[in-house]
């Protein structure tokens, strides 16, 4: 019998099950996408994450990690089986429980002895209890048991593989003291802080942290608006702020928010909780609000600059969501480029990895360049979305050279003011002064 088996192979199931046979474990990946499991046979990963391509091919020449689109044979096979499908945002701001109900469902179908099913997902409160009713109802046989735990997945993208095999903690939440103990051996080989809860808690656990840090995003770009009318540069600020241990200096760079595929969703999903509980969180809806208009400071600084934007060719550095990902879901990319173009520019788009995820949402009129200087050329204004390495490290004098007229609009506070004054370029970033 395999050991584990996981069903969804995204990016938190993929890098997860790679990780767990990494240190050991046999593992089967699943999914409901046939070509995706047909891609992954061959080695073919469909998501671009640092050293996840190397790791799945050494496990599964090992033997520890194979890949199968037979999701009831794959739960039959298994003792343990991670859920670790999406919960995407509902027109209404509530998680999409949709995939992790058909999951367990599928489950409870063909559950042949006790097995522990883990939530890796991001759940509602309340949703581990409700999939144990959901595979009660499904068993073909009423007497047979199960368990179900709350494992929350804390990964970032980009780093996802180094997140995991030194994950800082591991939250364990189950009704079951045995079932608690299993989940917790299988991450012994990971070495970490293992941090057993009820099931309640652990689903809290998850939103809690998310929306803390979407939180601290949110508050550092809310001082960054005042800096930059006032005359204080937000990185000095954040700098001396995160020097008092209280406080931290991470997830304190202010720009033009946060996107992706997580905390978008994960705040309205709390605040849609919180509404259910009779919880008003004024809190959590103003760190929202502030997400959604710091983009708009990109559209802000090209109508300074610019003036009309009719006409007037703008070059986008970065589509993805942040940098060392091809994910674009909520990226600014999507909301921003469409924004342009309604106002009459021409828009041309160069990112390191995402051009191919981002061209299936944007509009056809986006040109994009394979390259980050072709992309730049002829253009009236550079707008910087994405902090990535090679973007943060171009050539400026070539770049100033290239363009029409050498106006850098920066998201991500990517440069310093002395480099972009001595460069000549008219700068405008985040919370500090506009350079001319
Ligand atoms: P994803 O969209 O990349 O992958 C989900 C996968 O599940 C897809 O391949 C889909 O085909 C598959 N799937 C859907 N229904 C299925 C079914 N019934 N049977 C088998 N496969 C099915 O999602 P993701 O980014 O990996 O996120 C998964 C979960 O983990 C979400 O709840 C998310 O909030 C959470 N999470 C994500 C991250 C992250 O950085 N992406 C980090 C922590 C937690």
């Amino acid at each position: 019998m395999n050991r584990i088996g996981v069903i969804g192979t995204g990016y938190v199931g993929l890098v997860s099950g790679t990780c767990f046979a990494e240190v050991g474990h046999k593992v089967v990946c699943c999914d409901i996408d046939e070509s995706k499991i047909t891609r992954l046979k061959q080695f073919n990963i469909p998501i671009f994450e640092p050293g996840l391509e190397e790791l799945v091919k050494k496990n599964a020449a090992e033997g520890r990690l194979s890949f199968s689109s037979d999701i009831a044979g794959v739960i039959k096979d298994s003792a343990v089986i991670f859920i670790a499908v999406g919960t995407p945002m509902s027109a209404s701001g509530e998680a999409d429980l949709s995939y992790v109900k058909e999951a367990a469902r599928m489950i409870g179908r063909n559950m042949n002895t006790h097995k522990i099913i883990v939530t890796k997902s991001t759940v509602p409160v309340g949703t581990g209890r409700l999939l144990e009713s959901l595979i009660r109802d499904n068993l073909p046989d009423s007497s047979q048991t199960f368990d179900v735990v709350s494992n929350p997945e804390f990964l970032r993208e980009g780093s996802a593989i180094h997140d995991c095999m030194n994950m800082e903690r591991a939250v364990i939440g189950a009704g079951n003291a045995q079932a608690a103990e299993a989940i917790a051996e299988l991450h012994a080989p990971f070495e970490t802080t293992i941090f057993k809860t009820s099931l309640e808690s652990a689903e809290m656990i998850k939103y809690a942290a998310n929306t803390f840090l979407a939180t601290k995003i949110s508050f550092i770009n809310a001082i960054a608006n005042i800096c930059g009318k006032v005359g204080a540069d937000v990185t000095e600020v954040a700098a001396g702020m995160g020097l008092d241990s209280r406080i931290g200096n991470k997830f304190l760079q202010a720009g033009i928010g946060y996107g992706g595929s997580c905390f978008p969703k994960d705040t309205y999903a709390l605040k849609h909780i919180a509404e259910e509980a009779g919880y008003s969180f004024k809190l959590l809806e103003a760190v929202i609000e502030t997400n959604e208009n710091q983009r708009l400071l990109i559209m802000d600084g090209l109508v300074q600059s610019l003036g009309s934007l009719r006409g007037k060719k703008i070059a986008v550095l970065g589509l993805s969501f942040k940098p060392n990902t091809d994910d674009v879901r909520e990226a600014p990319s999507l909301s921003l480029i469409p924004r342009m173009l309604e106002m009459g520019a021409d828009v041309c788009a160069y990112d390191p990895i995402a051009i191919r995820e981002a061209g299936q949402y944007l509009p056809d009129e986006v040109d994009y360049a394979h390259e980050l200087y072709e992309c730049v050329t002829d253009c009236d204004a550079c707008v910087i979305l994405t902090e990535w390495s090679e973007i943060v490290n171009m050539d400026l004098e070539r770049v100033h050279r290239l363009l029409r007229s050498p106006v850098m609009i920066d998201g991500r506070n990517c440069f310093e003011l002395d480099v972009m004054r001595a460069h000549q370029f008219e700068y405008h970033s985040v919370g500090r002064q506009v350079i001319r």
